[in-house]
């Protein structure tokens, strides 16, 4: 498609646009009673409209069974974790046996490492990408030395080339076959949070098995965004928030995925709890832990029905849009269009001020884009906010704008490049 820079343009994307009307379904922030656009849903999703309706809900339910609850009502607590495993499961391409709505995401990554980072002999390493989010960092350096390892030594980052800014599939492949016996688990974010990288995780989950490693996949900023396979490219395990692109509000629910391959292994550590007991007979409070099977056995405490009953909302409005195929499709034309309209704004101030870091390859990509602003970034993204546009910053000079597909919309981006350009006329 040929992209223009014009409002009219913007607007007929939109009106060709089948998912244009699920924006009514959220809240946007507002400053002065103007609504932002808001582009920073790989952070914090937007609040969906019936969110206060479903909590208010669960309150009534609570209010009126008390400790029944768990048991009468339309969505008894005891089984309402199976509503929402029905509906996580084609977010990220896994049978709903495989996936299970717990805790919050850096708790999971330390279960799932207690599970699947197995350290004997030579093989004690884990191999993970340069630049890791921050949490996924010290998760990985305090398993590390929990099992009694120095992490200089037990932990392998892959960075970029000098020069570059992203990881080249072919290094990280290599990297894995270099240090083949010593592996124990390959764990990377399915996309970077600070590029907006979307690791090719076929190729490498392919490459982690082929040296006898396990391979577990953060998908904080993955999930919801683009769709990934988990079940067909026989990923062991993963886990993700569902807070950025899926919305479900501040410290929402994560959600965890065991391949059904594991599911027979009675061999795998696991910190346990009463929750992952065997269902039908909790209850009966037993001695000896017997795990339920699937991914629910990785559970600990009981039910987190407020949240769980947010992430339940905004999945049933992921499945009214077709879970994440035509998400994806409009995505793609959406960060396109961003990437053709920053490019705008350096032809038209005649001078590569942004420079976009994500790749351009769309395969390698989800909503997302990095531009680095090569001069005054903080002044011009302060005055991005100061005209109602919400990005977000990271030090030192990268502004990180997501379009979402479920709220966003052509014009969003337009206005956006608009201002980019004013603010940066005015400030350079
Ligand atoms: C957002 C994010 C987190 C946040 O972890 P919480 O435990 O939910 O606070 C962790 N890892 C990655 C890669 C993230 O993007």
């Amino acid at each position: 498609m040929k992209f223009e820079n014009n409002l009219a343009f913007a607007k007929t994307l939109d009106s060709a646009d089948n998912l244009r009307d699920f924006r009514q379904q959220f809240i946007f922030p507002k400053h002065n009673d103007k609504e932002f656009i808001y582009l920073c849903g790989n952070s914090l999703g937007l609040q969906p409209k019936v969110a206060k309706e479903v909590i208010t809900r669960q309150l009534d339910n609570w209010a009126n069974y008390a400790v029944d609850g768990w048991f009468d009502g339309d969505e008894p607590w005891m089984y309402y974790h199976k509503e929402l495993k029905k509906l996580m499961a084609p977010i990220v391409g896994a049978l709903p046996s495989e996936v299970c709505p717990m805790n919050t995401l850096t708790v999971n990554l330390h279960l799932l490492m207690v599970s699947f980072y197995q350290p004997k002999g030579k093989r004690i390493k884990i191999i993970m990408e340069g630049g890791a989010f921050p949490s996924d960092q010290y998760a990985i350096e305090s398993q590390v030395r929990f099992h009694g390892y120095d992490p200089k030594e037990a932990i392998i980052e892959v960075f970029p080339r000098d020069g570059e800014d992203i990881l080249r599939t072919e290094d990280i492949i290599a990297k894995i076959e270099e240090n083949g016996e010593e592996i124990a688990l390959v764990l990377f974010g399915g996309i970077n949070y600070y590029t907006g990288q979307w690791y090719d995780m076929q190729a490498i989950t392919k490459a982690g098995h082929s040296i006898g490693a396990i391979v577990g996949w953060d998908l904080a900023h993955a999930a919801g965004n683009v769709p990934v396979k988990l079940h067909d490219w026989d990923v062991d395990f993963a886990c993700w928030c569902s807070y950025k692109y899926q919305n479900s509000g501040p410290g929402g629910i994560s959600g965890i995925f065991v391949h059904e391959k594991h599911f027979g292994d009675t061999d795998l550590n696991r910190f346990a709890g009463w929750w992952g007991y065997q269902e039908n007979k909790r209850f009966k409070m037993e001695k000896g832990f017997v795990p339920e099977a699937g991914a629910d056995g990785w559970q600990i405490s009981c039910t987190q029905v407020m949240p769980m009953a947010l992430y339940h909302a905004s999945l049933q409005i992921f499945e009214k849009a077709g879970f994440i195929e035509a998400l994806r499709l409009k995505s793609i034309t959406l960060t396109k269009y961003l990437e053709f309209i920053i490019n705008q704004v350096n032809i038209a101030l005649d001078y590569q001020q942004y420079k976009i870091i994500t790749p351009e390859e769309f395969n390698s990509r989800g909503a997302q884009l990095s531009i680095i602003a090569k001069e005054q970034g903080k002044r011009i993204f302060d005055g991005l906010v100061a005209n109602h546009i919400l990005g977000d910053w990271r030090e030192p000079n990268v502004i990180r704008l997501s379009p979402v597909p479920l709220y966003n919309s052509f014009e969003d981006v337009f206005v956006t490049g608009e201002a980019l350009l004013s603010i940066s006329k005015s400030i350079l």
